[in-house]
């Protein structure tokens, strides 16, 4: 027997161990599997260049756990240690200035573990005390027996074992109970466990027969050694591919598609993704995907290493070359990692590109469900971008489907404006946007179908990418207006007679609502009133509520046009009824007004050329009390218009009437045009 000390500087990493990595205690199990998975394959290698000539014989891993001794064993069958090895690869742990690295590390256990070869000792987040019996493959070697009691001191000595390999004994510490329990260890095997290359065993098989369940004795393998990452695309079916993905999600719906990724030149990586079927926004998850190295699961945090926007992929990568142990911001930028990143994303275009190539017509079925990916990848993904617009497909609201150069052919007779700018309209609700949409398709427009959740940051990247293009959406202005081919003639409404009307009409606008009346002329058979509100306004609006911070627009209430039609016959009669009613009063009014106005005018002559300081007194005061006046008598015609268009039930009727054809009359307003409605069905 022997004793001595651990060599570490620092006087007791045990409980340093314990206390910054509380938050993993589980992964010693994934450390000494990997451990015994390691000294398994090392034998492999020995016995397949001839370094190694017995009888390799059954290799599984066996992990036991005795509940009533309190432990957890782990035995391979594998290279084992000479006492020698011992004393260099356990008892030696380089470990300076481990404190402050400590620190700064604390939360990234992969990362201390990582760069300490701390493997071995991460079992003492959860025991007390450990055992290691190992008995080396080489010849004449003798089986040692290593104790340690979670102090830097340790006791070593010879022991008899007639098997190479290696076990190693875990006394379960009181606070790591938990792990004493076969589920909990089942569960943990099967989390970072499960497609491990060696065998490994945990408890046995059991078995149904005459309705009762027994223990057929027989060893029960919790992992599978070929997953399917590592065979050969070409030895396997659609049904392997999907087997594997409810292996990996037995909740998940059927997937899209799977890209097989299989490189060994300049990094080696393998694995499978998966475009999952998304049906509702609650569906998309983050982190979906695992991370491997060499078949260990490491995590399903794969930021950083996958680009982005395939985080919301699902499936699995393994890569020998992504270096794990380090933190994420040094990983992000590193130009392996960068490299990896951007094959995966070159491959993902090239399978979409080739499934569209191939098939269109399934690729045409799966865009709904495809599109969120790609519009993501376009979005934040320049050379995606440029892969992803050969097959990108625009949807129009006949659900019929194009790509982005097939939809410039078709709408580029007809969607040019007068300053040659391609006029992409669309629309983000079919059904609220009905109307629009008619009206837009009488005119032989079509119209795109622009309704999902990322549309607008594509429509916005699209508008700098596609030359001369502007998207605008059906309903943010009279038709006359959305592709505007030649300058349009001045309405012929007087200027007065527009601001009179416009009384009348702000008169009945509901209450709180910022509206602008504009008037147009736009036959006898277009709606009376329609209300819009312009591309610019709305996209303002929309930007700023995604970003709190841009304040002034997100607080400004909805800016919406309310457009007259002055050439339908029921605006006309609102406007002679108007003369008829308050013809007189308003000309009354006119008529001290424009006196008024004159006197105003002359006033503003005679100083025009002159500093304020030369102007009498005089003048001053007589151009500011005509100029009251003139106001005062402005509010009281607006009044009274405002009065008279308050109680119009016509006026109020036409505005109810665009309002709902837009989807905004609501609550008591509603009730309201029932009532008035049903009145005026005369019978
Ligand atoms: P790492 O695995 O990163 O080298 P560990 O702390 O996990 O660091 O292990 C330290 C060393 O101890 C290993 O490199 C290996 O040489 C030796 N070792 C640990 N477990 C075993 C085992 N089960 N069989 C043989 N050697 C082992
Ligand atoms: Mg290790």
């Amino acid at each position: 027997m022997h004793k001595g000390k651990i060599g570490v500087t620092t006087e007791n990493i045990f409980p340093i161990i314990k206390k910054f990595l509380y938050s993993d205690h589980e992964i010693f199990l994934r450390e000494l599997i990997s451990n015994a998975v390691d000294a398994t394959q090392k034998l492999k290698t020995l016995a397949s260049v001839g370094d190694f000539s017995d009888e390799l014989g059954d290799l599984n891993i066996m992990v036991s756990v005795d509940k009533s001794a309190g432990t957890i064993t782990i035995s391979d069958k594998g290279v084992g240690m000479t006492a020698d090895e011992i004393e260099k690869y356990i008892n030696q742990i380089a470990f300076s200035g481990a404190e402050e690295f400590l620190e700064k590390y604390k939360n990234q256990t992969n990362a201390i573990i990582g760069h300490f070869g701390l493997g071995f000792y991460s079992s003492f987040m959860v025991s007390d005390k450990v055992e290691i019996i190992t008995k080396s493959f080489k010849e004449g070697t003798k089986a040692v027996h290593w104790t340690c009691d979670g102090t830097p001191d340790y006791d070593i000595e010879e022991v008899e074992r007639a098997e190479r390999g290696t076990d190693i004994i875990l006394h379960i510490n009181e606070d790591s109970k938990e792990f004493l329990d076969d589920f909990k260890v089942e569960g943990l095997l099967k989390k970072y466990c499960r497609y491990l290359p060696i065998p490994i065993a945990f408890g046995t098989e059991k078995e149904w027969k005459d309705g009762k369940e027994i223990d057929t004795q027989k060893a029960k393998i919790i992992n599978d050694v070929n997953p399917l990452w590592t065979r050969k695309p070409v030895d396997l079916k659609d049904e392997d591919y999907q087997k594997f993905y409810h292996d990996l999600y037995p909740a998940a719906e059927e997937p899209l598609f799977n890209i097989h990724l299989n490189v060994d030149y300049p990094f080696n990586l393998t694995g499978v993704l998966y475009f999952p079927r998304i049906k509702t926004n609650f569906d998309i998850q983050k982190n979906k995907i695992q991370l491997y190295c060499n078949q260990v699961y490491v995590t399903d945090s794969v930021e950083g290493i996958v680009p982005e926007f395939l985080t919301l992929l699902h499936g699995v990568i393994d890569s020998p070359d992504i270096p794990l142990n380090v933190s994420r911001s040094y990983l992000q930028s590193d130009s392996n990692v960068k490299k990896i990143s951007s094959h995966i994303s070159k491959k993902v275009a090239d399978r979409l590109q080739e499934i569209f190539k191939n098939d269109r017509a399934q690729f045409e079925k799966k865009w709904d469900d495809l599109k969120l990916f790609i519009t993501y990848g376009m979005i934040t993904d320049e050379k995606f971008y440029e892969r992803a617009e050969k097959f990108s497909l625009f949807k129009n609201v006949d659900d019929k489907y194009f790509t982005f150069e097939e939809y410039e052919k078709l709408i580029k007779e007809n969607q040019t404006d007068k300053n040659k700018t391609l006029i992409y309209l669309y629309t983000n609700n079919k059904e609220e946007q009905h109307s629009y949409i008619e009206t837009a398709q009488n005119k032989g427009y079509d119209v795109l179908m622009m309704d999902g959740q990322l549309d607008p940051h594509l429509i916005n990247s699209l508008e700098s990418k596609l030359k001369d293009s502007r998207f605008v959406r059906v309903d943010s202005d009279v038709v006359e207006k959305l592709i505007v081919k030649e300058d349009r003639k001045e309405v012929s409404l007087p200027l007065e007679e527009q601001n009179d009307i416009r009384s009348v009409f702000e008169g009945s606008l509901p209450e709180k609502s910022h509206y602008w009346v504009s008037f147009e002329e736009l036959g006898e058979t277009s709606n009376p009133v329609i209300i819009t509100q312009s591309e610019f306004m709305r996209r303002m609006k929309d930007m700023a509520a995604m970003n709190p911070a841009a304040g002034f627009y997100g607080s400004m209430p909805d800016s919406l046009n309310l457009v007259v039609n002055v050439s339908h016959p029921l605006v006309k009669s609102i406007i002679e009824k108007k003369d008829k009613k308050l013809g007189s009063k308003l000309e009354g009014f006119n008529n001290q007004i424009k006196p008024a106005q004159a006197k105003s005018e002359k006033l503003k002559k005679t100083t025009k050329d002159k500093k304020a300081e030369e102007i009498p007194q005089a003048d001053k005061d007589a151009l500011a009390e005509v100029e009251k006046e003139i106001n005062k008598l402005n509010d009281e015609k607006k009044a009274l218009l405002k009065e008279y268009g308050k109680d119009n039930k016509l006026v109020k009727q036409l505005i109810d009437l665009a309002l709902l054809s837009n989807n905004m009359l609501k609550g008591e307003e509603l009730s309201r045009f029932v009532k008035r409605s049903v009145e005026l069905i005369k019978p």
